[in-house]
């Protein structure tokens, strides 16, 4: 199947075809026809799986056939719970949509407000907002929600997670009645079950994944290691993979701010991203890691949802997520667009629960590998405070693993063997179907 086969006109297929996409997902296979007809869809859809051409190309068709357009207030809403997927769709948007006259604008908590209230009062036709923000501009009547055609909600389980629900049903308070609705979510639920049945009329059903599975290309394993010796166990994985690019899942804001400073001290480049560093800071961090400026990305779960890093192969969960189905979200990091990854637990005794509970959601279990023999390097305290290279005064000693908890022997994986080849082409591998 081609992209053309899906009835998109051909502005669109001209852009796509830029992008270097010739074969589309399993879900856009699907979403692309349904939209396009106007339909409601409610679809299980992880990151990663081209979700978002999947929504974004048919809305851009239907907008462009639209003659009778209102000038300013926008037509579509979409609806995310972080900024960065506000910006990332809001790209996305851009550029699948650069053949053809339609705007598109993001609104997001965290920067001045005043400069998207000047923005919105030139006008767009789809526009992109994570909740809070938009109930602040639509109570300071900076922008009028009665013209929209089409609302998405994207990621709607973690807008649940994060106490989005009450704003959200705010917001459709001020929609017309009549639209289209499209709902997206990695994860069922009751509740997102409850909330697409309040929400969606007779939607198309579409699950490109079974519920909750990790996404198959991505090879997991995981370590048993005290806690305090996880950060020395993360640095000589680093060094022995050689890995050039590796996001780290850490449970708090200030254990991502300790982690990055520690990697940095052991001369391995490292930047923390949570929801209390700014807007800009997040921006810069997360373009080091895109331009291979930096090596691990050390992020919280929240400020890494929805981050699309293309090709990302390596994940590290420094700490194991207490909410299972975020170890599907933080694994999805990976193996994006097709390509294979690993991901890589590092699991102390105090987690041995959080694992079990995971492999259940999983229903497989993570293969846990013999834990490799690593070095521990203590950095001097430093008078300055702050951490360096350097590394004066450090103090080394070889450190055997010690199994805290009950070990159990892993199938091994088959460790390198799944590595995607060439990276050229980006024909759609995945068999999420
Ligand atoms: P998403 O799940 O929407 O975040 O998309 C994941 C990644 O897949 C993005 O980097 C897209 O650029 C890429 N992508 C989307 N559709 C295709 C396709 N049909 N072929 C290859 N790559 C794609």
């Amino acid at each position: 199947m081609s992209f053309s086969d899906l009835g998109l006109m051909p502005e669109l297929l001209r852009a796509v075809a830029e992008k270097g996409y010739d074969t589309p997902s399993p879900i856009q296979a699907q979403a692309i026809p349904a939209v396009l007809a106007g339909r409601d869809v409610l679809a299980g859809a992880q990151t990663g799986t081209g979700k978002t051409a999947g929504f974004v190309l048919p809305i851009l068709q239907r907008l462009a056939a639209d003659a009778a357009a209102p000038q300013r207030a926008p037509r579509v809403l979409v609806l995310t719970p972080t900024r960065e997927l506000a910006a990332q769709v809001a790209d996305s948007s851009r550029s699948y949509g650069k053949y053809l006259r339609i705007r598109t604008f993001q609104v997001f908590g965290g920067v001045n407000i005043n400069p998207q209230i000047s923005a919105l009062r030139d006008g767009c036709d789809i526009l992109v907002a994570t909740p809070g923000r938009l109930l602040d501009l639509a109570q300071q009547r900076a922008v009028d929600l009665s013209k929209i055609q089409v609302l998405v909600l994207d990621e709607a389980d973690r807008m649940l997670d994060m106490g989005f629900i009450p704003d959200i049903r705010r917001i459709i308070k001020l929609l017309p009645d009549r639209r289209q609705n499209l709902l997206f979510s990695a994860t069922y639920s009751d509740d997102i079950r409850g909330l697409a049945e309040r929400l969606l009329r007779n939607p198309l059903s579409i699950q490109v994944a079974p519920r909750n599975a990790p996404i198959e290309l991505v090879e997991q394993r995981a370590y048993r290691v005290q806690k305090e010796h996880k950060r020395h166990l993360l640095v000589h994985l680093i060094r022995e993979g050689k890995w050039p690019q590796v996001l780290v899942f850490t449970r708090t804001k200030h254990g991502a701010n300790r982690l990055t400073q520690q990697l940095e001290g052991a001369g391995i480049r490292a930047a923390a991203i949570h929801g209390n560093k700014s807007q800009a800071a997040r921006v810069k961090a997360l373009d080091m890691f895109k331009h291979g400026q930096i090596t691990a990305l050390v992020a919280t779960e929240v400020a890494a949802r929805g981050l699309d890093i293309k090709e990302l192969p390596q994940v590290v969960n420094f700490e194991l997520p207490n909410v299972p189905e975020d170890y599907v979200h933080r694994i999805g990091r990976t193996g994006r667009a097709g390509a294979a990854g690993e991901a890589v637990s590092l699991v102390s005794s105090d987690e041995t629960g959080l694992l079990r509970d995971i492999e259940r959601v999983l229903k497989r279990s993570v293969p846990i590998l013999p834990t490799p023999q690593f070095e521990i390097v203590e950095s001097a305290p430093q008078a300055q405070g702050g951490a360096s290279g350097s590394g004066g005064g450090a103090r080394h000693g070889s450190h055997q693993a010690n199994h805290g908890g009950e070990r159990r022997e892993g199938h091994r994986a088959p460790a390198q063997g799944a590595r995607r080849g060439g990276g050229g082409a980006r024909q759609w591998r995945g068999r999420a179907h």
